[in-house]
């Protein structure tokens, strides 16, 4: 028995939902397959005080508040039961633990042959909405060693599964900076291995950084072309605040640069320690200088906040970066790679991925006709990867069908 539908979507996480929102909407047929449970990478693949990194009025979809304070944080577990609930609120046809195998082309025919674990599917149009953050990225610059632990922060859930002993976390975005946050308020001796790496406010003159992000449009930047990725430091935790990493060395944390090699059991730094802090906080007042111009080009009343552009001198271990470190004298058991992912799509295959395993695609129209990718970093804009912007994708790529659709039906065109 081979089960047909017209759009196969990939994933059920928050692109595989906000996909059937828009697909639903426009009556086209399609299934959802999911390998686990709804939001399945929000339940199972993030640490348990994880919040979200934007405010709940932002962090969302249209069709759906959370039920915590708008201004808050949503908790990782209420982000999984928000998706549970708007799937169920859409009537979402998701069929939960339910793993893609393989798509392939059908022979001589237009179309796709899924293989699945619960049979095969075949479909008009696919889409692969498996997520931006696949397989762990962990540089094999140490090597493995008795009583040291390495893992990346995918598998990090709470200081307490830890064993005792000083961690080094490697890598300063998001995950790398809360973790460590957390690791040094549970007692723990903690060095943070810092690239480079933008560290917006939090919120300025009395508004998030989502809403500047809206109001700047910088939601809509575009990825530069050729331009090295460089990662954001941003945190719903405890309330929310503006990651200050001088104030983490205040409490406590070693600074170090970037983490270069480990040679008989030294851990090498780069001595760009200082000059990676300093473009943080050139990026940081950045936002300030452009959200200071935008209120004043609008005429906008929000109070001004002059406190925000003091910034406390370089601590010592800024001012004179260690740049070796003894695994053993530290007493580091643990080395957490907060270093970012991969993406895998061995299930794929079809020219929608180039030779490097890469999706071949542009704007998530993909090099196969009728492929389509979802949620990727960068897909359309900044936002695509995030809750907010994959919806938006969502409705950019069912338009994108329904206009192929038209074609292929020929005579009158425009749909
Ligand atoms: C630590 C962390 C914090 C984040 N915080 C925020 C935040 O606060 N706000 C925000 O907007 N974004 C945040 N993001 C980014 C982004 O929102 C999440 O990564 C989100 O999970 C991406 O949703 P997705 O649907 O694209 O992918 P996923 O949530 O990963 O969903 C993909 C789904 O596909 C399934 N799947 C994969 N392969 C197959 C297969 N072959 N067959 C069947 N099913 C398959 C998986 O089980 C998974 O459920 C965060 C990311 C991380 C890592």
């Amino acid at each position: 028995m081979v089960e047909k539908t017209e759009v196969l979507v990939v994933g059920g996480g928050q692109a595989g939902i906000a996909m059937s929102e828009h697909l639903g909407a426009a009556g086209v047929d399609h299934i959802v397959l999911e390998r686990g449970r709804i939001a399945e990478s929000w339940r199972t693949r993030r640490w348990d005080s994880l919040v979200a990194n934007g405010p709940a009025w932002h962090d969302r979809f249209p069709g759906l508040e959370f039920s915590c304070d708008p201004e808050g944080f949503a908790t990782k577990d209420e982000v999984a039961g928000y998706m549970e609930a708007y799937a169920s609120q859409i009537d979402a046809p998701v069929r939960c633990g339910v793993d893609v195998t393989g798509v392939t082309r059908l022979e001589g025919r237009p179309g796709f042959r899924a293989e699945t674990s619960a049979g095969v599917i075949e479909a008009d149009y696919v889409v692969a909405a498996t997520g931006p953050y696949h397989n762990p990225l962990m540089p094999k610059l140490v090597p493995d060693r008795p009583g040291l632990t390495q893992m990346h922060s995918i598998d990090y859930r709470n200081p307490d599964q830890l064993a005792e002993g000083a961690v080094l976390v490697v890598g300063a975005g998001s995950s790398g900076v809360q973790i460590a946050a957390e690791l040094n308020r549970a007692g723990r001796k903690v060095y943070l291995s810092v690239g480079p790496h933008g560290r917006p406010p939090r919120a300025y003159r009395g508004r998030d950084y989502c809403w500047w992000l809206g109001v700047l449009n910088d939601w809509d930047a575009e990825a530069t072309p050729g331009a090295e990725h460089v990662t954001i430091a941003v945190s719903g935790a405890e309330g929310g605040h503006t990651v200050d990493f001088r104030a983490l060395a205040a409490d406590g944390v070693t600074l170090v640069g970037r983490t270069e090699a480990c040679t008989d059991g030294v851990l090498r730094f780069a001595p760009d320690l200082p000059g990676n802090i300093a473009q943080g906080d050139r990026n940081y007042l950045a936002v300030l200088d452009r959200a200071d111009a935008y209120v004043a080009r609008m005429g906008l009343d929000l109070p001004e906040e002059p406190g925000a552009r003091d910034i406390a001198p370089d601590p010592a271990c800024v001012t004179d970066p260690l740049l070796s470190l003894d695994l053993e004298e530290a007493g580091i058991s643990t080395i957490l790679w907060a270093t970012g992912f991969a993406l895998d799509y061995g299930w794929l295959q079809l020219d929608a991925v180039d030779a490097q395993g890469r999706p071949a695609h542009l704007r998530g129209v993909s090099d196969e006709p009728g492929v389509y990718f979802l949620g990727l970093p960068w897909q359309t804009r900044r936002a695509s990867s995030f809750i907010y912007g994959v919806w938006h994708d969502a409705r950019y790529i069912t338009d994108h069908i329904l206009k192929r659709r038209a074609y292929l039906a020929y005579p009158g065109v425009p749909a």
